[in-house]
């Protein structure tokens, strides 16, 4: 079964995009979605996070997401360490995942799939792009985050342009019609190119 990266910087459409892919049946794992259910039911996740950041970052068994998030904020080895212990674990997790899947290919979506280097552990891998401006209204609209935050997330992120070289495909997300189209092409020729992709 190969393993198909999916990534693509904030708003550019990665969960809209791998919806599409669920469509035409293809199993997908969304690693930042099982990063957050691991945080929560893993004891081993939990004991390393209150190490890192004191027990303030735990309420019980809730992570208190917005003070982690907070100590993580403009501090790069803080982010690192967090993401040391929570990418492991996710690795794990999506492995067992896939031993349980029966499809030609599945989709491993994460945030960030070049950065961490993840991408060489698939077979295949997709960029989810879109100009800067439409990424910025969608995601002040769904966030209602202000445009300084936005663009400061953005600013920790690779651009696309170093992204793009590592990419096997690139699927422009303008009009959802048309990246449909886009993902269905992508799909029929991970599928035709069988072993040899
Ligand atoms: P994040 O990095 O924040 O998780 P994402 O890359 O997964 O974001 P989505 O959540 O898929 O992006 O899309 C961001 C917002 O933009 C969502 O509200 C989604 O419905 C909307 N959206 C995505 N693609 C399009 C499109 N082609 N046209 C209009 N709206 C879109």
């Amino acid at each position: 079964m190969k393993i198909v990266g999916l990534t693509g910087g904030i708003g550019s459409g990665k969960t809209t995009v791998a919806g599409f892919f669920k469509d035409l049946q293809v199993p997908v794992y969304i690693a930042d979605d099982a990063g957050k259910r691991l945080m929560k039911t893993s004891e081993e996740i939990r004991n390393k996070i209150i190490s890192l950041f004191g027990q303030a970052a735990y309420d019980g068994n809730q992570p208190d997401r917005k003070y982690i998030a907070s100590r993580v904020f403009n501090d790069a080895e803080q982010l690192q360490k967090l993401n040391q212990i929570i990418h492991p674990a996710v690795e794990t997790d999506f492995r067992e995942w896939v031993s349980r899947q029966e499809a030609k290919y599945v989709i491993y979506e994460a945030a960030i799939l070049f950065e961490t280097g993840s991408y060489k552990k698939c077979d295949l891998s997709i960029l989810v792009t879109a100009p800067q401006k439409l990424r910025i209204e969608r995601l002040q609209k769904r966030d209602q985050s202000t445009k300084d935050e936005i663009r400061q997330r953005m600013d920790n992120q690779w651009s696309d342009e170093k992204k793009a070289e590592l990419a096997d495909f690139i699927i422009k997300n303008e009009e959802l019609k048309d990246t449909r189209l886009q993902v269905e092409h992508i799909h029929n020729k991970i599928l035709k190119a069988g072993q040899n992709c």
